[in-house]
């Protein structure tokens, strides 16, 4: 079974040459000294079945739907040949993994090359799970089904939210079985992100490689994501504020909607601010701070409400990387470095706030606001409320469907709201509206996910994932279809758990 998303489509058995599909690769990252990364010849797989294909995404890139999936065009989403423009290779990086710093790299992944949209848009193209490269240390550089279609699932489901997140183009089955605790389905994602930049990457330039290199590496990021700062008076300071703002803006996005992303080392924090490495993230229903779901994370380090925290940690070690560049004395560059960090907070407190504002129909800022939110999630805790649905409810107006409804505090907490919204200008319907667009009706919850990836892994039935990432895929419809998707798992006595599905 082939699910091909976004538009109708007849499979031609013709085969066309891969430049047909539309394939318009630069390669800049190429460019950058060796030391920046390992060229890669193709690792074959044994026999490639293409299992889904964004429909969307294909054709927002100048690829051609049809084209892409003939025969030669399954072996390139396979990794087994490449286009004659592609230039792969395996990224070198390093990172904090879970506080320790190690030294990391594309252990099974290849940057196939950057695909230049018709509109002149540049995007790397990505294999997950195409073998081993030089970085790939003890692992067999392959992937499984189910993490694959997970990440495709849930990446999908970020965009839809609006959320600056890397993206899915495809998955193929390899025809191989791959070893983990059971042998499991190869397959391969085709990921598309505006890079693979990570802090990662800086700290391997800054700790493994030379400064000129980092200083390279530091140019060649503005140029690619901040153009606008390349002309400022301290270009690389420049550099890591926007990397700040733009960290602060993302984070707060994800708590607004829940996310957790499980596995925040360095190498896995984009400098471009999109969410990147979907592992064993995932979201929330119960609203509590502490909530955690990746089986390895044991002591809570990337817990829901440490993810901000985090974040700044992550970044003063990106600021650490770019001292050398931000002012030839060493006490300056660190009193740079440490005034930039130190704003991380307040962006993120900023740009929480007002997207809570916006989740309680708010348009206007009054200094009460933050009181009034915080005064909500307490009682979210307290009484174990659904996060995603108590934003629904209040947003449809169905106190009653509120755990906490008929409590006193509720009354309380719901009278100050209303005396609040009457404070603004803007009209009840207005309020109502900005509910609506800010409050998703459906979040990828987690026992859908999963009921979606058995049915994909075990049943080869792509029908249920099909079904959930049409409703995930508008989640501010708010559509008598979605409702069933709004539903709560059967409670369980054992905790949801994911795992890296390394
Ligand atoms: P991640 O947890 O996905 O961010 O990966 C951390 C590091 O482990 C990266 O360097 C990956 O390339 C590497 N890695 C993950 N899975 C594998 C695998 N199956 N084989 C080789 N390297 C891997
Ligand atoms: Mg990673």
């Amino acid at each position: 079974m082939k699910i091909v998303r976004g538009c109708e489509f007849v499979l031609m058995e013709e085969q066309y040459k891969l430049e047909e599909a539309g394939w318009n690769f630069d390669n800049s990252y190429n460019r950058l000294p060796n030391s920046f990364f390992s060229r890669m010849s193709p690792n074959p797989v044994r026999d490639p079945k293409l299992v889904i294909l964004n429909g969307s995404l294909a054709a927002s890139l100048g690829l051609d739907l049809q084209e892409l999936q003939s025969e030669k065009n399954v072996s390139v989403f396979a990794g087994n040949q490449f286009p004659d423009n592609a230039s792969p290779l395996a990224q070198a990086y390093a990172g904090h993994q879970f506080g320790h710093f190690t030294m990391l790299g594309d252990g099974r992944a290849l940057l196939i090359g950057e695909q230049i949209t018709p509109e002149g848009v540049r995007y790397d193209i990505q294999l997950k799970g195409s073998g081993r490269t030089p970085y790939s240390r003890g692992g067999d550089g392959r992937a499984a089904l189910g993490p694959m279609l997970r990440e495709y699932i849930i990446s999908e489901a970020m965009y839809a939210l609006g959320i600056p997140t890397t993206r899915s183009l495809a998955v193929v089955t390899t025809g191989e079985s791959i070893i983990r605790e059971t042998y499991l389905p190869g397959a391969i994602l085709t990921r598309v992100a505006n890079s693979h930049i990570r802090v990662g990457t800086f700290q391997y330039a800054s700790k493994l490689s030379t400064e000129e290199n980092l200083k390279i590496l530091a140019d060649y990021t503005i140029n690619r994501h901040f153009p606008e700062i390349g002309l400022s008076e301290n270009r690389y300071l420049s550099l890591l504020l926007e990397v700040i703002n733009r960290q602060a803006k993302l984070i707060a996005k994800w708590q607004l909607v829940g996310f957790i992303h499980g596995v925040m080392n360095t190498d896995n924090m984009s400098i471009s601010g999109e969410t990147i490495d979907y592992g064993p993230c995932a979201f929330m229903d119960t609203y509590n701070p502490a909530t955690v779901f990746s089986s390895i994370d044991t002591r809570g380090r990337y817990a829901y409400g440490n993810q901000p925290y985090i974040a700044s940690w992550n970044l003063a070690r990106f600021a650490e990387t770019l001292l050398p560049l931000l002012h030839e004395n060493e006490e300056k560059a660190l009193v740079l470095a440490q005034d930039a960090i130190a704003q991380f907070t307040d962006l993120y407190q900023a740009n929480w706030l007002a997207g809570m504002r916006t989740k309680l129909g708010i348009f206007n800022v009054e200094e009460q606001d933050e009181d009034l939110v915080k005064d909500l999630l307490k009682m979210m805790e307290k009484y174990q409320a659904d996060f995603t649905n108590t934003f629904r409810s209040l947003t449809f107006d169905r106190k009653e469907d509120l755990v906490f409804f008929g409590k006193d505090e509720f009354n309380q907490w719901a009278e100050l709201w209303q005396a609040r919204l009457q404070r603004q200008q803007e009209s009840k319907e207005a309020s109502g509206q900005l509910m609506r667009e800010s409050n998703p009706a459906v979040i990828p919850r987690n026992h859908r996910v999963e009921e979606a990836l058995d049915a994909a892994v075990n049943e080869g039935d792509f029908g249920v994932m099909e079904r959930l990432l049409e409703v995930v895929s508008n989640p501010y419809a708010h559509t008598e279809k979605q409702a069933e998707y709004c539903t709560l798992p059967v409670p369980s006595d054992r905790p949801y758990r994911t795992f890296c599905g390394t």
